[in-house]
């Protein structure tokens, strides 16, 4: 094999730096998210020359980097989102990473990065994972966020498929997040904005995304919102809710009770609380479940008619987040409570919990 390329780095060639004692009891502040990370980290470094290297997990360090680094300069990067739980059983969890494993994968090749073989990165995430243990909270609420990250390392200005690149993981425990302290999330509606479009890459997890975005989420709060529910083209079709996929739950225009999400056709995010959602609803068969766009007349409409049962987002950080209000052309959108108990949002947010913490036995899982 001398001189050729590595198709892909391997679990098995990991080397280990590790700390002798953690520095968990003097640093750890676990309340703000993303703030506290681990006594470790991954790094994997790759060259169109040399290849994968192997797998490193060494004390959690500032990278050096060129200051021509083209994912600095040109957003040449991706990173992912999934979480680690303890159960009841005091046993670690890793929630469908194969989603991540994938949907990484796909950004990759989308920045023009290099391939890697998901099933390996899995096992050297799962091993981080197993060695920061201790960080995961005692909490039938907490979770251990994983980040993986990949990023151009091209020290040059020139604007070129990456040569060098760095793939690294961190990790940070955390309490439950909540959009707005558990309480129902407000959204502002307004076309002038836009998240994702035909032909671009909001269906990839990389960061320009989301640094292109802040605007409209100051301007959100700026009216008075939380976060912005992202409409897209002519008719205002309803796409995303902040960094969340949205679901509505009415009965549609034949009378019939629904739960809708829009269609992966490229601007929406894969979620994998989106896909389990869907995966759930559709195994429960009790009412249809749909992927397709509804526009914002015919949300309004069916508000008007008392046809919306719930509106929420979904996503790895807060799982289930109800929306209460949309402040769309001016006009504040009510959507109305229903009795906590009778609803999706509720019992969804119970049957994916306990799945996370292993109060139900499932393959969705990943035991660390
Ligand atoms: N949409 C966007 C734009 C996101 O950033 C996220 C968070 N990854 C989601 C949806 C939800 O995805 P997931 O359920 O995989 O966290």
């Amino acid at each position: 094999m001398a001189g050729k390329s590595i198709p892909s780095f391997q679990a098995a060639d990991l080397v280990f730096q590790l700390l002798s004692s953690s520095t968990r009891e003097t640093t750890a502040d676990v309340s703000t998210f993303g703030t506290c990370f681990t006594d470790h980290m991954l790094t994997i470094e790759w060259s169109v020359t040399e290849g994968w290297q192997p797998p490193l997990i060494k004390p959690f360090e500032n990278l050096s980097l060129h200051p021509a680094c083209s994912s600095l300069h040109y957003g040449i990067q991706l990173f992912e989102g999934l979480k680690a739980y303890r159960g009841d059983d005091n046993r670690l969890r890793i929630f469908r990473p194969m989603l991540n494993m994938q949907r990484m994968a796909n950004s990759a090749k989308r920045a023009c990065l290099p391939a890697f073989d998901q099933s390996e990165l899995l096992e050297c995430i799962r091993r981080l994972v197993e060695i920061e243990q201790d960080w995961v909270p005692h909490s039938n609420q907490g979770s251990l966020y994983i980040r993986p990250t990949f990023i151009s390392t091209e020290p040059t200005l020139g604007l070129k498929t990456p040569t060098r690149a760095l793939l690294y993981v961190i990790l940070s425990p955390g309490r439950p997040y909540f959009a707005n302290g558990g309480k129902d999330v407000s959204l502002w509606a307004d076309p002038k904005y836009t998240r994702a479009w035909i032909g671009g890459t909001g269906d990839c997890k990389m960061g320009g995304n989301y640094g292109g975005s802040m605007f409209a989420q100051y301007e959100a709060v700026h009216y008075g919102c939380e976060q912005v529910l992202w409409l897209y083209g002519e008719d205002h079709k309803i796409t995303e809710a902040g960094t969340m996929n949205i679901f509505l739950h009415w009965i549609n225009e034949d009378g019939e009770e629904e739960l809708s999400t829009p269609p992966l056709d490229g601007l929406i995010l894969p979620g994998v609380t989106r896909q389990s959602i869907l995966d759930i609803t559709r195994k429960w068969d009790e009412f249809k479940v749909t992927e397709r766009y509804l526009t914002m007349a015919q949300f309004c409409s069916a508000l008007k008619q008392q046809r919306v049962k719930e509106l929420f987002g979904s996503g790895t950080a807060c799982m289930i987040c109800p929306v209460g209000l949309i402040l769309y052309q001016g006009e504040n959108l009510h959507i109305p409570n229903q009795e906590k108990s009778s609803l999706l949002t509720t019992r969804l947010t119970k049957e994916l919990e306990d799945i996370q913490y292993g109060r139900t036995a499932s393959d969705w899982t990943l035991l660390v």
